[in-house]
């Protein structure tokens, strides 16, 4: 089997580590990929918006299944423009991709379906959301509607802070086309947790679950990053937490995928906040976390090809996904700065310091005349598997001590709140 995996960061080598050892995979292509992923597969220089290009590249390397990493192509249809022509894809069609594609969408299709989230209202016009901010209270959420990587939500104190996030949307299009429209919503206080399933469309099966650390400081503190560690399992997370969540989000949202007729071949990666009142939906995703996968993934026992072709053939009940015991803790290296401004092209040394057992995934690595360099906000994803959390992050940060490049910036609390 061919397989071609979409994307070029700690997420998507995960995903190519993962699926190297499927006992039915002959070769691997990555587009664009990273150095990391250099070594398991062979990179192809196609940027993950070129849908065209990689159906192009899929049809001609007659690729056997594609995997989709990033949200952005899911959301330009390429699920859809693949199977057109055949190719077997993993990912919701660009119908369902809208739930993570626009806010109010999923919001609107949470009300449709009876899934528990926040009050909310949609604005177009500044006029129209300053009316509308009247009947929340402080603190508030204003969210542009469209896919701003991860910074289109923002959570205002005062009214002064309200208004603020309004102009900066609509008028001085701070997020561009993705704040033509925004969403005002109740903030929800609480836990934050998130679930990752995979679904084909007639169920719906949870992954192990797991938690990220968004903030870029020790204790949750300074601004949100992209994520700056994860830990599995989560232990917010109890049985009793994963029946509810079952029974009162991830059926319902199943319902409505198919009563919506949507092809939901893919990912689901719902985030929720745990309020007094249970759980509630704060956003979906329809494709894997990162550095989620970064946790999820290596305790995976189950052959993750197996799941990809039961998913595609709509058979996911049949299978019964099997957890390794231990827990995974995943410490990310940032650059100095990050998440603001941060220089690139530091060379990184160290990494044949770290122990055999660790697992090393790189994000916004590059090369240099043959030198690994920093080439991303985000840099590497330093992952160990222990018996208890204590231990993994003990090898964690052991491995973490080895591998230096200037501005290196990390969290050191990973797993333990
Ligand atoms: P989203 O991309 O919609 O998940 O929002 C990003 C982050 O903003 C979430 O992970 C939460 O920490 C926060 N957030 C979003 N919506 C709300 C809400 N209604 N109440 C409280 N926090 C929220």
């Amino acid at each position: 089997m061919k397989i071609l995996v979409i994307g070029s960061g700690g997420r998507e080598h995960t995903l190519v580590w993962k699926l190297k050892q499927c006992a039915t995979v002959s070769r691997l292509y990555c587009a664009p990929g990273n150095p990391g992923i250099a070594a398991l597969g062979e990179c192809v220089p196609i940027q993950v918006d070129q849908i065209k290009a990689l159906r192009d590249f899929a049809l001609e390397k007659q690729v056997d299944l594609t995997v989709v990493g990033p949200e952005v192509p899911l959301t330009l249809g390429i699920v859809d423009e693949f199977r057109q022509v055949g190719l077997q894809i993993i990912g919701p069609d660009a119908k369902a991709a809208q739930l993570e594609g626009s806010k109010s969408y999923a919001k609107d299709f949470m009300v449709k379906y009876g899934i528990p989230t926040g009050r909310y209202e949609k604005a177009h016009t500044m006029e129209e959301a300053l009316y509308l901010l009247q009947d929340f209270s402080l603190p508030v959420v204003i969210k542009a509607d469209g896919l701003a990587a991860g910074k289109g939500v923002l959570i205002c104190q005062t009214p002064d802070e309200a208004r603020q996030a309004v102009v900066d949307i609509l008028v001085n299009q701070v997020f561009g086309e993705a704040g033509s429209h925004l969403v005002i919503e109740e903030f929800l206080e609480g836990i934050e947790t998130s679930v990752l399933c995979f679904v084909d469309g007639e169920t719906i099966l949870p992954m192990a679950s797991s938690q990220d650390h968004k903030r870029i400081g020790d204790g949750d503190t300074g601004p949100n990053t992209g994520g700056m560690g994860t830990y599995s399992p989560n232990r917010v997370y109890t049985n009793a937490m994963a029946r509810q969540v079952k029974e009162k989000i991830l059926i319902p949202t199943l319902r409505g995928i198919q009563q919506e007729k949507m092809d939901f071949r893919g990912i689901l990666f719902v985030g929720l906040m745990i309020t007094h009142e249970g759980p509630k939906v704060l956003e979906y995703n329809v494709r894997f976390g990162d550095p989620e996968t970064q946790v999820v993934m290596p305790r995976l026992k189950t052959d993750l090809c197996k799941v990809f072709s039961q998913m595609l053939n709509r058979n996911l009940s049949r299978l019964q996904l099997e957890w390794k015991p231990e827990v995974a803790v995943c410490a990310v290296l940032a650059s100095g700065g990050y998440p603001g401004d941060y220089a690139t092209g530091i060379p990184i040394s160290g990494l044949e310091e770290v122990a055999e057992d660790i697992l090393v995934f790189h994000a916004g690595t590059g090369m240099k005349e043959e030198q690994l360099v920093t080439a991303g906000g985000r840099v590497l994803n330093v992952t160990a598997l222990a018996p208890t959390v204590d231990e993994a992050r003990e090898k964690v940060y052991n491995a973490v001590e080895r591998i230096t490049f200037e501005g290196k910036t990390y969290r050191r609390d990973i797993g333990l709140t």
